[in-house]
């Protein structure tokens, strides 16, 4: 009697059993049929192939642009005795052509390989005369044209299905949202194939998002009661990397910076640092966390925007790994969405890719100011419907108090109206408060109908009501000049007094707070 999955898993890789969907994956590939399987990081796709590879005749062959994981994969399986070997351009003519022996001799289980060599006439050739057990495309979002790891080489892997229809095919990825799933089977020819898809939910990570205020204060705030625990902090650019660390570590925190700007060697020891120490704050730009596992991070705080909502739960998906609780940190106001528009705008891309990032973003500050459970808003981002309130995050713990912010939104609108929608929103928070300065003078806005016409609130509240003005779409922002605010087509309905606005109220800020003490 063939030996069961299940048996397999504790023979050869010492595991009890199956975790999620692993075991329903592994058979459907073992009868011999297509899957995309939809997993987040940390999930364990690898056993997914690795398994059914096994119980089939032949070898798997594993398709992976990740050139400098396949050693440490292949030295993995090596040492649970699996015969595996990888396939890239790191190889010389020799050891390669040892492999393809071993290959054509059937004494293989697994063999990893880089897309460009898979597709050689050569190499397909040495497929034909080979038995194969499966084909596994890992990454499979890097056929996805829009994606930030699009490799051309992944759109000719169709030629696997054409030339190869017998042998199941399993597609491999931890991007999970919709129109990306949708690009992966179309592209890769698997619309047949069943799917896969694991909940995203990281129910151990607690969504927080604060308005920017000052952010150095706010996030020495955020850490001081978690003095001595390992976490990341993400900024935006190397120069408030540096800034943001060096002022931790005047604070007393063991904190470290990682960008693409330092040596190589300073890098390696500061990410080992993290790795091995205990109590270190990685403060670090995006270069930093891909591959990095680490269990025991407790906090994931970003001082700035990312730029997408994929990108930010990939960030943060690195907290918790250890299924203990763990924080998810955002703070974020209005210069930072002024700043990623203008990024966007002024980059080099064409229309249709800048069109996609403005709707990433727009997505991205969706949750940002959303009122509704953050879990619930993240996780449709991946088209996943959660269906109650998750309890653990900032809106279910301390739901948002609301105000009509109707008149201040008219005010607001008609103040950039009347001076002229080129001014950026401190000017006009300056007009509505009615500030005494002498640029006022200059423009002559002291004299405008809405000059001093918003004293009654704090310039916070306003620098907050801009903000979701601009986030909803009610104001626009000029980004090719210096961020001016402009209206929409949508101000026009609340202008008229056809819409009413109901807006989030802030808490004042730590300095209000202070100002108003008494005494
Ligand atoms: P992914 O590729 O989805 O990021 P991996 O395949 O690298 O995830 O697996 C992540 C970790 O989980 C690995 O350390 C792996 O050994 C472990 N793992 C996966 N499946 C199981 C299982 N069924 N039982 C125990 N550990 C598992
Ligand atoms: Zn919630």
């Amino acid at each position: 009697m063939p030996e069961s999955p299940r048996d397999l898993l504790r023979r050869v890789f010492g595991h009890d059993d199956f975790r999620g969907p692993q075991q329903a994956i592994v058979q459907h590939l073992a009868h011999g049929q297509d899957a995309l399987v939809l997993m987040p990081t940390g999930g364990g796709k690898s056993l997914c192939y690795q398994v059914p590879a096994l119980l089939r005749d032949g070898v798997g062959i594993v398709v992976s642009p990740l050139i400098a994981l396949m050693q440490d994969q292949v030295d993995a399986l090596r040492q649970l005795g699996v015969r595996a070997a990888f396939l890239n351009s790191s190889l010389d003519a020799e050891s390669a052509s040892q492999i393809e022996q071993q290959l054509l001799r059937d004494e293989l289980d697994l063999l990893y390989v880089a897309p460009e060599r898979l597709l050689t006439q050569r190499f397909m050739s040495l497929l034909d005369r080979s038995r194969l057990a499966l084909f596994a495309i890992d990454e499979a979002h890097c056929v996805s044209a829009w994606g930030h790891d699009f490799r051309r080489e992944y759109l000719q892997l169709t030629v696997l299905h054409e030339r190869w229809p017998q042998v199941p095919r399993i597609a491999l990825t931890a991007t999970a949202d919709p129109p990306t799933q949708r690009e992966i089977a179309e592209r890769l020819n698997l619309t047949g194939a069943q799917r896969f898809v694991s909940s995203f939910d990281r129910p151990n990570i607690r969504y927080t998002v604060v308005q920017k205020d000052n952010v150095k204060r706010q996030l020495a705030d955020f850490l001081k009661p978690r003095h001595g625990q390992a976490g990341i902090v993400y900024c935006l650019s190397r120069k408030k990397v540096d800034q943001t660390a060096g002022f931790l570590c005047e604070q007393g925190f063991n904190a470290l910076p990682y960008h693409a700007g330092l040596d190589a060697e300073v890098r390696a020891h500061n990410q080992r640092r993290f790795l091995r120490e205990d109590g270190i704050v990685m403060v670090a730009t995006v270069a930093f966390g891909m591959g990095i596992d680490k269990p025991d991070v407790r906090f994931v705080a970003h001082t700035d925007l990312p730029k997408s909502l994929e990108g930010y739960y990939q960030e943060t998906g690195r907290a918790g790994r250890d299924g203990e609780a763990a924080d998810a940190w955002l703070c974020y106001g209005l210069g930072d969405m002024v700043m990623l528009k203008q990024m966007i705008e002024q980059s080099e891309a064409g229309e249709e890719r800048k069109r996609l990032e403005r709707r990433k973003l727009d997505q991205l500050l969706g949750y940002c100011e959303s009122m509704q459970c953050r879990r619930q808003v993240l996780l449709a981002g991946f088209g996943e419907h959660y269906p109650h309130q998750c309890g653990n995050c900032d809106n279910c713990l301390h739901p948002a108090a609301t105000w009509d912010a109707t008149e201040a939104a008219q005010k607001a609108l008609s103040c950039v109206y009347r001076s002229g929608q080129r001014y950026g929103v401190n000017h006009i928070i300056d007009v509505l408060r009615g500030s005494d300065s002498e640029r006022i003078r200059d423009c002559g806005h002291d004299q405008l109908s809405t000059y001093g016409i918003g004293k009654d609130l704090q310039a916070s509240t306003w620098r907050s009501v801009f903000r979701q003005l601009v986030a909803s779409g009610l104001l626009d922002v000029d980004t090719e000049a210096y961020g001016g605010l402009r209206l929409t087509e949508a101000s026009r309905a609340v202008l008229r007094n056809e819409r009413q606005l109901v807006l989030r109220k802030e808490l004042p800020s730590r300095r209000e707070r202070e100002r108003n003490l008494p005494g």
